[in-house]
């Protein structure tokens, strides 16, 4: 029931399928350079138990209170099975609410639905499951000698810093971190959060894909310790998604579908590598669909799907335009290799086309979003994206009407406000293409009936008549405005 570290963890180059130790942290093939995944040499030694008692033990793990448990190695054997629980960083993260929609969001989106709230995550994104498994391995090489005084580095489109900066400050002075964020195009509460948690922050001109080849530059050339998904630890914590989405549907599988943004692909690979473990060990008896949705203004693995001929596939950037879904303007994905290899072992194993990409446009996004979070949700920009994705997808049959959906609301609404805060105030730039409906606007009133002669002001209370003058005044343009009748 309490894992004890057992397994081999190795690299495994998803090109050449050379293997590689993990005692030096490394983020591409030494031979030929393309992205790596990480395998358990031993996996098959948990098919010495059935799926049946698995269920219990992670059943059972979920009424402990020991906090190494808590986070995502409640899954430990297939997160990070060599880690001791001693070396484990939780800070709060995984097992983030699933939440049902309302009856009437789920008519005007044409199907059940729910949201997983990743949002509900300690620096509020999905982030913090591929930090909590790569700081904890960060944490383990240093207490037993092979690496001291990391200095970690990320470039972000605003959650992997913030994620990377929090983790990493849990581990001062062991471990400090820097990250670099493509200037002006990650919103004031991202840059608030590296900030706050005492990271280096470097603003760099031009997008994420440019941060990224400047970290690139640096893990190649220097002692650093990339934390980009690039990153195969990061990829394992977040495979925990699929895990938890299993566990809390008492692993029936059957007419389920998982719906993710996508933006470097590294979300998108850890759900399938998850599921696809899972149902290795007969956790599960049925993979799920898997929808990846990408905005038209960033979408260069949806085009690479709309070839339907695998033979004739091939993979190009492009150049991303400016998206609400801004932590997925991503044009030239990292993870596409790994992308490209498990959707295709997906598909072979579930023995028909599981897994599928959908486009959105910048304006759907915004409106789903806006619409479900007016019916009880906290869902950011990327969650509208999913939801907009289920909306095409039903359209177009990629989704049946007696399927359940469980959408990924990668972040929380309120780092993305400034964009609803765009929306209402319709100042949105020509580019991102998007017109507010009035329906959906909403903005705050500010009551001060003209005929008063005294208000209050900061450091000057009311009494006496001018309080009861002004208390009646605006209690009555209230009442007017909202049309209230006197009892
Ligand atoms: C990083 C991120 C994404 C994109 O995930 P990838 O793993 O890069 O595809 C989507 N939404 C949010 C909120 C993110 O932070
Ligand atoms: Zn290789």
């Amino acid at each position: 029931m309490i894992p004890e570290p057992a397994g081999e963890l190795i690299y495994r180059c998803l090109h050449c399928d050379a293997q590689f130790g993990i005692l030096h942290l490394l983020y591409t093939c030494p031979e030929c350079g393309h992205v790596l995944l990480l395998y358990d040499a031993e996996f098959d030694r948990l098919k010495q138990i059935s799926g049946q008692t698995w269920r219990r033990i992670f059943d059972y793990r979920r009424m402990l209170n020991q906090p190494a448990l808590n986070g995502i190695y409640r899954y430990h054997e297939f997160i990070g099975p060599i880690l001791p629980l001693d070396d484990v960083v939780w800070l709060g993260e995984g097992h983030t609410p699933v939440v049902e929609a309302n009856a009437r969001m789920q008519g005007k989106a044409g199907g059940r639905f729910f949201f997983k709230n990743d949002g509900q995550n300690p620096s509020a994104s999905f982030k913090d499951r591929g930090m909590a498994s790569a700081l904890s391995y960060i944490r383990y090489l240093i207490r037993e000698g092979h690496v001291s005084d990391v200095l970690a580095v990320c470039a972000s489109t605003g959650d992997t810093s913030a994620a990377a900066a929090l983790y990493a400050s849990f581990l001062q002075p062991d471990v400090k971190s820097a990250v670099l964020l493509p200037h002006k195009r990650v919103t004031p509460q991202q840059l608030s959060q590296p900030l706050g948690s005492g990271a280096m922050v470097f603003e760099i001109p031009g997008v994420f894909d440019d941060c990224m080849k400047i970290v690139e530059h640096l893990s190649e050339n220097y002692n650093v310790a990339l934390l980009n998904s690039k990153n195969a630890w990061r990829i394992l914590g977040q495979e925990s998604y699929s895990y938890e989405i299993a566990q809390e549907f008492e692993y029936e599988m059957t007419d389920k579908v998982v719906v993710a943004p996508i933006g470097n692909a590294g979300n998108i690979t850890a759900i399938i590598s998850g599921f696809l473990k899972f149902h290795e060990i007969g956790l599960i008896d049925e993979l799920p669909k898997i929808i990846g949705v990408q905005s038209e203004h960033a979408n260069p693995v949806y085009k690479y799907y709309m070839e339907p001929d695998p033979e004739k596939r091939r993979f190009e950037p492009v150049q991303v335009k400016p998206s609400v879904a801004q932590a997925a303007m991503i044009g030239n994905p990292v993870s596409m290799p790994r992308v490209i290899r498990l959707v295709s072992e997906y598909n072979q194993r579930a023995g028909q086309q599981k897994i599928s990409v959908v486009e959105v446009s910048e304006q759907d996004i915004m409106d789903w979003q806006l619409r479900a979070n007016r019916n009880g949700h906290v869902v950011c920009t990327h969650g509208g994206e999913c939801l907009a994705g289920m909306v095409a997808a039903r359209s177009c049959g990629k989704i049946a009407a007696h399927e359940t959906v469980v959408l990924d609301s990668t972040a929380h609404a309120l780092k993305f406000s400034d964009f609803q805060q765009m929306y209402f105030e319709n100042r949105f730039p020509a580019e991102y293409g998007i017109t507010p409906r009035s329906e959906l606007i909403n903005a705050p009133e500010l009551v001060q009936p003209g005929d008063l002669e005294k208000v209050p002001q900061p450091g000057k209370h009311l009494s006496g008549q001018p309080l009861d003058a002004f208390v009646r005044r605006v209690a009555e343009e209230i009442a007017h405005r909202l049309e209230l009748k006197r009892v």
